[in-house]
């Protein structure tokens, strides 16, 4: 007989969202057990935190934890345009209690370390670890899900019953797989790769900035500084311009780095591998209708746009807690009891902010030029907010406003004349 454990909240996937939603969800008084297939520390790509993203880490109580794990401060994000010019870059900064911009930091983090860190936390705390793989839904006579079945690393089926069910389980989007969602349809920046890797040996400036190289469009590469001495760069590409190379990882990487910008070439003159060289290729796509009554997605399991401003990390954590907040008035103050998706308002609210990153991205993309000038001339303000993940605007700043417009426009031009 299968063994069976009950709790408030199954949370499927132990990385960042799911270890920030039990965390949150413990300070709710909700009791929660985490199901995760991995041994952790384990290898996972993604180091540079947005602005609010390290506040939450703060918010967390881990300020002096970041200490003892691989990581650099990041004062901001410089992006080098082709061949090197029309650089900009974007500082740190938050908004203090009068709503005035201030300096601040973030983090680049080795993230197998920062996601034990943050999954030792959430046990802490209270959440139950349970260690194997979710393989099936469970479900009331109504269809609703109130649990999760598991197979752990002995083969056992144990059930996991439970008030709601938390899909954090990043691109396996596993209530997807399992048809609980909308389909998964394809992003605007799917059909691309990102070939990976961790090195030594590189020339580092003053200051620990995450750098951005710009080839062309959709091909650029990453400079993330993680520790003192480690550097985690990624190059990304259209996939069919890597399958044409006919080259394995480790020669397309190694020949890249030195030829997608002279910004980049400078500082790997004499690079070693300390990682193996991965890939990670089909990342971007988007799961609507992500929440129902028993259950909710958070952070990758949902929806992935494009890793090049570093939001992933960010949307994880902030989602955790506004899917604790949700489930915590769902489940101790009745709210949504009466109605058919009581969380319809974190989805809706999810979709604001990923909206909001992939109206910045399109424009990044598709309109270099007026984007560069928007960013350093014509609403700084605006788009430091945006950089730092202020992005749940329900009042668009004319900043976000003007990058809609910008798109808008070019919808339009390439609009079929009838
Ligand atoms: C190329 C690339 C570069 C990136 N760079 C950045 C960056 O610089 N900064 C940034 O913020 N973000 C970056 N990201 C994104 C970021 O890494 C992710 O958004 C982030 O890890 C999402 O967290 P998550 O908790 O939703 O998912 P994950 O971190 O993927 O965690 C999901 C967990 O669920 C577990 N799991 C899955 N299925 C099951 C199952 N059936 N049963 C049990 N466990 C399961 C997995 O083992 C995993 O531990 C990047 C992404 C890509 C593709």
């Amino acid at each position: 007989m299968n063994s069976t454990f009950k709790t408030d909240v199954a949370i499927i996937g132990g990385g960042p969202g799911g270890a920030a939603s039990a965390i949150f969800l413990a300070e709710k008084g909700l009791k929660s057990i985490i199901i995760e297939k991995e041994a952790f520390p384990r290898f996972h790509i993604g180091e540079s935190m947005t602005g609010e993203c390290g506040n939450l880490v703060r918010r967390l109580g881990l300020s002096e934890a970041m200490d003892q794990v691989p990581r650099t401060i990041k004062p901001g994000v410089i992006v080098y345009g082709k061949s090197g010019k029309n650089t900009f870059h974007i500082p740190v900064m938050r908004r203090n209690e009068a709503g005035e911009l201030e300096q601040s930091f973030t983090w680049q983090v080795r993230r197998g370390e920062f996601d034990k860190m943050l999954l030792d936390k959430a046990q802490e705390n209270g959440a139950s670890i349970l260690r194997g793989k979710a393989v099936k839904v469970l479900t009331d006579e109504t269809g609703t899900p109130c649990g999760v079945q598991v197979r752990q690393e002995d083969g056992q089926l144990t059930d996991v019953l439970a008030e709601v069910l938390i899909d954090a389980s990043g691109p396996a989007t596993f209530l997807h797989t399992e048809g609980f969602t909308s389909e998964r349809e394809r992003g605007k920046y799917d059909r691309q790769i990102a070939i990976y890797t961790h090195v030594k040996g590189a020339t580092r400036d003053e200051e620990d900035h995450t750098r951005i190289f710009y080839e062309m469009r959709n091909h650029w590469a990453w400079f993330i500084p993680i520790d003192e001495e480690t550097v985690s760069i990624g190059v990304v590409t259209p996939s069919d311009y890597y399958r044409d190379s006919k080259e394995d990882l480790r020669e397309f990487f190694l020949r890249e780095i030195h030829k997608i910008n002279p910004q980049l070439s400078l500082r790997v003159p004499d690079v070693s591998l300390v990682e193996e060289v991965r890939a990670t290729s089909n990342y971007s796509y988007h799961i609507r209708n992500f929440t129902g009554k028993g259950f909710l997605c958070v952070g990758d399991s949902h929806r992935f746009i494009d890793p090049i401003f570093s939001f992933g990390l960010h949307f994880a954590l902030t989602e955790g807690k506004m899917a604790a907040d949700a489930i915590a008035n769902y489940l101790l103050n009745g709210v949504g009891r009466d109605v058919e998706n009581p969380f319809a308002e974190y989805e809706r609210y999810c979709e604001l902010g990923m909206d909001t990153i992939q109206d910045v991205l399109d424009c990044f993309w598709d309109q270099p030029t007026p984007f560069a000038f928007m960013v350093h001339s014509r609403y700084v303000d605006d788009f430091i907010d945006l950089f730092a993940g202020r992005v749940y605007q329900e009042d668009p700043s004319p900043g976000l406003q003007a990058i809609r417009k910008v798109n808008a426009k070019l919808r339009e031009k390439l609009q079929p004349q009838h």
